[in-house]
C-alpha cells in the first residue's frame, strides 16, 4: 500500500491534499479517529483503496464489524463524492455521511451511493451501518 502512496502522492479520497498529510494520518494514527466523521470516511475510502484491511477493520464498530475484509482483485476505485452529511462533528456522538464512490470491474462501472452512520466510542468515531439513500 506504501508503494502505490509513493507512486501518486494524492490522497485517494480527493481532498486535494498529498496521501501522507491527509489519510495517512489517520490510517496511522489512532488518535485521528477522533477528527470528525467525514474524515473518518474519507479514510476508510482511502483504506479501501490502499486495501490497509487492519485500519477498515479497527475504525469499524465492534457491533457491526465483519470477521474479515475481502478485496475484489478486479476492482478499482476511481472516486469519492461526499453528498451530505449531518452532525458528526467535534462535539457529536453520532453523525451521517452520504457519499457516492465510484468504481470499475473491468469495462463496467458502478457507483456506491450509501448513507453511513458514525458512532463516537470513547472519543473516537467507528463506522456502524451502511444504506441505501433511498431506502
Ligand atoms: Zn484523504
Amino acid at each position: 500500500m506504501a508503494s502505490s502512496a509513493r507512486r501518486n502522492p494524492a490522497c485517494p479520497c480527493g481532498v486535494g491534499k498529498t496521501y501522507e498529510t491527509c489519510c495517512a494520518v489517520v490510517h496511522n494514527d489512532g488518535a485521528a479517529f477522533g477528527v470528525s466523521a467525514e474524515a473518518l470516511m474519507r479514510a476508510r475510502y482511502s483504506g479501501y483503496v490502499l486495501e490497509d484491511r487492519p485500519f477498515l477493520l479497527r475504525s469499524w464498530h465492534p457491533d457491526t464489524r465483519p470477521k474479515n475484509i475481502t478485496f475484489s482483485p478486479n476492482q478499482e476505485w476511481l472516486g469519492l463524492t461526499i453528498v451530505d452529511k449531518h452532525r458528526g462533528g467535534p462535539l457529536d456522538t453520532e453523525g451521517t455521511v452520504e457519499f457516492i464512490a465510484r468504481f470499475r470491474h473491468g469495462t463496467d462501472y458502478f457507483e456506491l451511493h450509501e448513507l453511513s452512520t458514525f458512532e463516537r466510542l470513547d472519543g473516537q468515531w467507528v463506522y456502524k451501518t451502511g444504506n441505501d439513500p433511498a431506502n
